[in-house]
């Protein structure tokens, strides 16, 4: 793999661009799992479909990270490429339409949710308040249809660029993306969002930022937020919330090794001390039987797994 790692090397030209056997916990929200064979930062479009071309010649896997806050990387980690967004990937554009008073806004599948949200408050865009205390990148959120208090990334993206699982550039308008619960057409069709537009109305400055403290506070209030997690680790089933399905089945506060269900909110599989990334798929494991038993519904994980868990 040496040429491999040379090749790699001759595309990606930023220092420190190309990390071998990066630790993954340092790259997640949960604080856990093995080290990436080939950690990439790309800045450019072309660097990203020159990386997938060569993965692509050479037989090599790759995958694209965003903040690793919906991610649970194997204790054994991860062969093949890590791709992280970074550089032009991390930017936005913000422009108002006059004629109608709304914003078309453009932005970097690496930029911070957070920090998207409050470039567009700070210009009196609203109906991007939900996202802002979600702690991921804007490629993560089209990827997973991220929501949270009555908005969803579907109500507001208009279109997306990809990059597909061939390196070429293409673009799926809003319906293409297929985005529905926790879900979009990414999860059936390999491919890396490198950027996406959205349209929002304008709004008050002083109502949008009141509402993002006020919703940010009601997240410190209600989310165990002093523990590393990766959020809601269940999908919400039909009918049901899992956190009350999983308090229901006894579960609060059941530790396997340093993971635990928060006590705070049932629905968070938390690292509460030195959880190792077995201890918190065993956790899960355990969790999903107990409440099929107890109450006949099969949760099923938000979280995504990366790497080998069988034990
Ligand atoms: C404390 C906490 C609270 C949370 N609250 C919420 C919430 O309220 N609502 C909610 O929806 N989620 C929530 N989450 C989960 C998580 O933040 C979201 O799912 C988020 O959208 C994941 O984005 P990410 O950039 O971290 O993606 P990652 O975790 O890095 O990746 C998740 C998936 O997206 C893919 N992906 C990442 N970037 C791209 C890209 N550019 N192109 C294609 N695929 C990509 C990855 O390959 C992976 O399959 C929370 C998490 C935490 C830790």
């Amino acid at each position: 793999m040496e040429a491999f790692y040379e090749e790699l090397c001759k595309i990606i030209t930023k220092e420190n661009g190309v990390l071998r056997e990066e630790p993954m916990k340092n790259h997640t929200t949960f604080r856990v799992g093995g080290p990436a064979e080939y950690f990439v930062t790309v800045s450019v479009t072309e660097e990203l479909q020159e990386v997938i071309r060569l993965c692509n010649r050479c037989g090599v896997d790759w995958f694209v990270l965003g903040n690793g806050s919906n991610l649970l990387v194997s204790d054994a980690g991860v062969r093949g490429v890590i791709l992280r967004l970074a550089g032009e990937f991390a930017q936005c554009e913000i422009k108002e339409n006059v004629e109608d008073g709304t914003a078309e806004a453009v932005a970097g599948a690496g930029m911070m949710l957070s920090a998207f949200a409050m470039a567009l408050a700070k210009k009196g865009f609203s109906g991007f308040e939900f996202a802002a205390g979600i702690p991921g990148s804007v490629g993560g959120a089209v990827m997973m249809n991220a929501g949270a208090y009555g908005g969803e990334i579907k109500d507001c993206i208009t279109k997306a660029e990809i990059v597909t699982a061939d390196g070429e550039v293409t673009i799926l308008n809003a319906e293409e993306l297929e985005l529905s619960y926790r879900h979009s057409i990414l999860m059936e069709k390999k491919g890396i969002v490198t950027k996406a537009w959205f349209s929002f109305p304008i709004g008050s400055k002083l109502y949008i930022l009141s509402n993002i403290e006020m919703l940010n506070r009601k997240r410190r209030e209600k989310q165990p937020l002093e523990y590393p997690s990766a959020g809601s680790t269940f999908k919400r089933p039909e009918g049901y919330f899992a956190g009350k399905l999983i308090m229901e089945a006894g579960l609060a506060g059941k530790q396997i090794g340093g993971a635990a269900v928060s006590e705070k909110h049932c629905g968070f599989v938390i690292n509460k001390d030195h959880a190792t990334a077995t201890d918190i798929y065993k956790l899960m494991q355990y969790v999903t039987e107990q409440v099929e038993a107890v109450s006949g519904v099969r949760l099923e994980p938000e979280v995504k797994l990366l790497g080998d868990f069988s034990v």
